[in-house]
């Protein structure tokens, strides 16, 4: 019998499985079971178009047996076959159909990651199999034909025996070895998760004798007795719940599709399922979880959606799927507008999946948006666990996709005490208000205490309360949000003081220079600066921060970034008007060293005001001590 050799191109990807040490070996079983479903697809659409040829669709369908004696599993399809040319055609070369653009990837990348993403064909079964055998007989032929290769050796191709048209493809599994144990893969429980796993939706049942046991008959019932038994047993489901139509599926169905898919317990807090019809059609299913998962925030997190091609899954994490914002969404994409073989670079490239993804993230916004707008109970739970990846949405790459996300944002407001979203905000200013307010800092309870949410509170202006670390960089990202412009309460000029007010806080300043400079040596390089503000209300002082960072910045650097955070700038502010002020400056020609004290004791209030810790907690009560005292 004569021995042929691969072709050059086939066997470097043959290599590649032979000698694969690739974690996703299981994927062979889905590419055989593909193939199949492939066979079983031409048969019917050959029975459409020839009036000689008539199937019984009912009865096609892909057996798998496992024959743990001589260490063989075999795939069987009653598919269309294939001729001893179509054989040597179609199995001594991976340049036929999709194969192809495998290849083309293959040229590029060694990466072996390739093989588990996307369709590697027939090969795949080398990973497992040090022998593969697939004896096949065409549709209307009367002889059939077994092709044989275990591996590197080339192939043989020689007359064999099939009652009916189709094709067996039997695995003889390597050897287990200390790291793999290929024996699993005869394994009734591996086979039937496998199955359900990737190839649950494939159209044609899947089928398997499986054990099953039953109550003995005769048997008396105060004594049962059980025997096992084997029973074909229909593994795959076949028909996708995505595929279906949205009204024939229960609330029920959705959930434990969830459940059983993405591993989490909780119920979604919703569920969307839509298809889109257009140059590129797709349908969709997709979940707004309840929770995050517990390595969300690690890079262990996988995103993405999974990609399904004509039922087959072709991608367990498509992360092209999802923008960035949107990560937390679970689910599912079907589209038979893309092919079985397509390779990761072309997938990042891929037109069809840019179009799939931009539907994906309207879809996404729309939903939040309305949940947002008609159930805000829900809005809120959802809004408690992924607010920050919204944040990051409109922060991050520097606002380009603050359009996606902008909108879908919530922060306290002071005034009506709950969150309300930036639309919201505007929507309720006063009369005359031209900035929306906010200042940030630990808890909004103290916030709401600070002399400048006073001094806007009193004028009728809400003002945000940002209590997260990273809400800031929302309006650095922003600067406006509907033309209106942001003001950090705590560092801007609130914009309140007219023209005239404005120059006599300035000639105030001048009057009052001695002591403002005085004010600044008594306290050295504990503040930057000192100066006069109309801003406090009825507190003698405040610290803020210099241009640029926030106090809230600088301990957020100061946590995640230690070495590339620098201290912020400090500028105490007084109010001219405040009695202890006033005392203050009366005391610093009577009674200099009093007068420091009260400096010292004023920098320190305005610090714990502006929740910095103080630098020396004992010396500031000794402070308090002494001048209580007199
Ligand atoms: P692909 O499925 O992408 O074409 P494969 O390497 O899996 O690549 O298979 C190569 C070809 O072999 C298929 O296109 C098909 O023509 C043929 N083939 C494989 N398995 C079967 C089968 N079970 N029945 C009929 N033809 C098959």
């Amino acid at each position: 019998m004569e021995r042929k050799q691969f072709q050059a191109e086939s066997k470097r990807l043959l290599d590649l499985m032979i000698h694969s040490i690739y974690t996703h070996q299981e994927i062979f079983l889905r590419e055989i079971i593909s193939n199949g479903s492939d066979a079983m697809d031409k048969l019917a659409y050959t029975a459409l178009t020839d009036d000689k040829v008539s199937v019984d669709r009912e009865k096609l369908a892909i057996t798998i047996t496992r024959d743990p004696q001589n260490r063989t599993l075999t795939v069987s399809d009653n598919g269309i076959g294939m001729t001893k040319e179509e054989m040597e055609e179609n199995l001594g070369t991976i340049c036929k159909s999709g194969s192809l653009s495998f290849k083309q990837g293959m040229e590029k990348t060694e990466d072996v990651d390739i093989i588990g993403q996307f369709g590697v064909g027939f090969y795949a079964a080398f990973m497992v199999a040090d022998k593969v055998t697939v004896i096949s007989r065409k549709y209307g032929e009367d002889s059939a034909w077994k092709w044989e290769s275990g591996g590197e050796d080339g192939y043989t191709v020689e007359p064999a025996e099939r009652d009916t048209a189709g094709t067996d493809v039997i695995m003889t599994l390597k050897a287990d070895t200390e790291e793999e144990k290929y024996s699993q893969f005869l394994e009734e429980y591996e086979i039937r998760s496998l199955v359900k796993k990737y190839s649950d939706y494939i159209r044609y049942p899947i089928r398997m004798e499986v054990s099953k046991s039953r109550l003995k008959e005769d048997c008396p019932e105060d004594k049962p007795e059980y025997e096992s038994y084997q029973e074909m047993e229909t593994l795959n489901s076949m028909v996708p719940l995505w595929q279906r139509n949205k009204k024939d599926v229960t609330q029920e169905e959705y959930e434990s599709f969830y459940r059983e898919k993405f591993f989490d317990y909780t119920k979604p807090l919703r569920t969307i399922h839509f298809s889109a019809e257009g140059t590129v059609s797709f349908k969709a299913l997709l979940y707004i979880p309840g929770r995050a998962p517990y390595d969300f925030n690690t890079k262990d997190f996988k995103a993405g959606l999974q990609l399904y091609s004509s039922g087959v899954m072709i991608m367990e994490n498509c992360e092209d799927l999802l923008p960035e914002h949107f990560r937390f969404v679970r689910g599912v994409v079907d589209s038979q507008d893309l092919s079985l073989n397509i390779s990761r670079e072309m997938l990042q490239h891929d037109r069809q999946l840019r179009v799939i993804a931009k539907g994906v993230e309207k879809k996404i916004k729309s939903e939040l948006k309305a949940m947002l707008e008609n159930d805000r109970e829900t809005y809120e739970k959802f809004y408690a666990v992924f607010n920050r990846q919204l944040k990051f949405g409109v922060a991050g790459e520097y606002g380009v996709h603050k359009e996606a996300t902008q909108d879908l944002l919530m922060f306290y407001s002071h005034k009506q005490g709950k969150l309300i979203t930036l639309q919201e905000y505007v929507d309720a200013m006063a009369e005359g208000q031209e900035k929306i307010y906010y200042i940030s800092g630990e808890s909004t309870q103290r916030l709401g205490k600070l002399p400048q949410v006073q001094t806007l509170d009193n004028k009728g202006y809400d003002v945000l309360l940002f209590t997260d670390e990273v809400d800031e960089f929302i309006p650095q990202t922003l600067q406006t949000y509907a033309e209106k412009s942001f003001c950090n309460a705590a560092t801007e000029d609130l914009g309140l003081q007219s023209e005239e007010e404005k120059k006599e806080i300035q000639e105030k300043a001048e009057e009052l220079k001695g002591f403002i400079t005085f004010v600044k040596e008594s306290l050295g390089e504990q503040v930057k600066e000192v100066r006069l503000s109309a801003n406090l209300g009825d507190h003698p002082v405040a610290m803020v921060p210099g241009p640029g960072m926030s106090f809230e910045m600088e301990k957020y650097m100061k946590r995640v970034n230690p070495e590339m955070a620098f201290p912020v700038d400090r500028i105490l502010e007084l109010n001219p008007e405040h009695p202890l002020v006033k005392a203050m400056e009366g005391a610093m020609t009577e009674n200099p060293e009093k007068a420091k004290d009260y400096a010292n004791l004023l920098c320190c209030q305005a610090q714990l005001m502006a929740e910095l810790p103080l630098e020396d907690p004992v010396a500031y009560t000794d402070l308090v001590c002494r001048l209580v005292q007199g």
